[in-house]
């Protein structure tokens, strides 16, 4: 292949060496930000995505994360594409008719440096490539890397499907999202597996931005986010989310794929129940769909991790298994493991040395940071889910009915109804279950 014949991301033909210090695969956010770091330091690179654009096969819900966004590209608010700081988060827990909420709202996540923000992926990755780019990064869309090329045990490039497309590098940067099909064809990843695996789909919804404002009770630059667990997903573990944007709103539902195929239904289904719910139904009412998209999520966590390096290559990002699902952090942890990536493959530049040992800093710096540190104190919760499916319904469903009894004004004393509610949470749960509940969640969660 012929890098130098193909354009950047920015569409400026680029002039490119014939053979580049690093390969990275996948334009998503950890493949960019290992992009764009290596650019900055020196180092050629180039970048490989199947998509038509990078960002274009990607389906985020979605937040980025200001913090971990800033340490790749510093005050990156100030130009990216960008829809809504995000200043009020909600936590629902419904039970059909009721919902449960907990709210916190802050005007600090409204100025700099912000929280977070609400983003289309397809604009926010483009604009991350032309980054790279401007650092000096190449990028080739359009274009399917195959397999990996060896010498020995070492990695030393990657066969695309172009003619005349096999691409060689000092190291290669394994950037491929939720589905690692080269990390598993070089042995170091297991590969997907339904009960690790979420799938989610996801709607963009138009409404009018003064009405959206209105009816999510926003300002011109304040944004919200909601999380919502309990009766919508029909008693399987997942969680419903709905974004504002400037002018649309992004909803969708995720779900354990194996528990979706046990119970025979469709995301699809999953997410029309999520829009039923009357307190959801009231803030998309008359808002039109304007895309529709379904995608997975590596929920193993900490557990499913493939080996993070090897001679030649390294693993970042969703591909590595990199998702602190219970907080919906994906791509700030992309981000950081692109750019500690990068950092690893710089300092090995300096001596030439490209072998697992040198490499093995990566898995150094991987296990310092948060994304590890986070990912192992939530290494329990994908199996604590799936073997208590009742606390994403006994849970809200009693939660509800007890606040529900407290706030009903009527003859019963308040000790009448504290006694009432104790009543039920015994009779649905008995203590022993309950005490066996709690000890397993801080287990998966200590
Ligand atoms: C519905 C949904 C909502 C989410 N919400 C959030 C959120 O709010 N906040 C958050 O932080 N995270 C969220 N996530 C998770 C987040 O999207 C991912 O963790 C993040 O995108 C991972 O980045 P990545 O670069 O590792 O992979 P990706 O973004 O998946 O990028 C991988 C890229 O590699 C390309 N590729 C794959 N194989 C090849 C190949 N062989 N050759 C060439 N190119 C290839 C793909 O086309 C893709 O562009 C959400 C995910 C989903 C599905």
């Amino acid at each position: 292949m012929t890098p130098a014949a193909k354009a950047d991301a920015a569409g400026q033909a680029t002039p490119a060496p014939a053979r580049f210090d690093a390969i990275v695969v996948g334009g998503g956010p950890a493949g960019l930000s290992a992009a764009y770091t290596l650019a900055a330091g020196g180092a050629s690179v180039v970048v490989i995505e199947r998509g038509d654009w990078p960002g274009s096969k990607n389906v985020m819900g979605g937040l980025v994360f200001s913090q971990p966004t800033s340490q790749v590209v510093p005050d990156f608010w100030k130009e990216a594409p960008l829809e809504r700081p995000v200043t009020r988060r909600e936590m629902w827990l419904t039970t059909g008719d009721s919902v449960l909420k907990a709210a916190y709202e802050s005007t600090d996540f409204g100025a700099e440096p912000y929280n977070s923000f609400s983003v289309f992926r397809s604009r926010f990755d483009k604009w991350l490539a032309a980054q790279a780019s401007a650092k000096g990064a190449v990028i080739i869309t359009e274009t399917l890397v195959e397999d990996l090329l060896w010498d020995g045990g070492k990695v030393i490039g990657v066969r695309t499907g172009r003619p005349d497309g096999d691409l060689e590098a000092d190291v290669v940067i394994l950037a491929e999202g939720v589905n690692p099909f080269l990390a598993e064809k070089a042995g170091m990843s297991q590969g997907v597996k339904a009960e690790a695996i979420a799938v989610a789909v996801k709607e963009v919804l138009a409404l009018p931005k003064e009405k959206l404002e209105d009816r999510f009770s926003l300002g011109t630059d304040t944004g919200a986010a909601f999380e919502v667990v309990g009766e919508i997903t029909g008693g399987i573990p997942g969680t419903g989310f709905i974004y504002t944007n400037r002018d649309t709103i992004s909803i969708g539902v995720g779900v354990i794929l194996k528990d979706m195929v046990d119970r025979a239904g469709a995301a699809y289904s999953l997410l029309e129940r999520f829009k039923a719910q009357p307190q959801v139904r009231r803030l998309i009412d008359g808002a039109g769909r304007r895309e529709y998209a379904a995608h997975l999520i590596p929920e193993g966590g900490y557990r499913s991790m493939p080996s993070l390096y090897g001679d030649g290559v390294l693993v970042a990002g969703d591909a590595a298994g990199m998702v602190n699902a219970v907080f919906s952090e994906g791509a700030n942890l992309a981000l950081l493991s692109g750019k500690m990536a990068a950092e690893t493959v710089l300092q090995a530049r300096g001596s030439g040395d490209y072998s697992r040992r040198t490499l093995g800093r990566y898995g150094d710096l991987v296990g310092r940071s948060i994304i590890m540190k986070d990912l192992k104190t939530f290494e329990g919760m994908t199996s604590l889910f799936s073997s208590h499916k009742h606390f994403f319904s006994l849970y809200p469903q009693l939660a509800s009915a007890a606040v529900k009894e407290m706030l009903t004004v009527d003859s019963l004393t308040k000790a009448d109804k504290m006694h009432l509610i104790t009543k039920l949470a015994r009779s649905q749960m008995p203590t022993r279950r309950l005490i066996k509940d709690l000890w397993d969640g801080w287990r998966a969660f200590s």
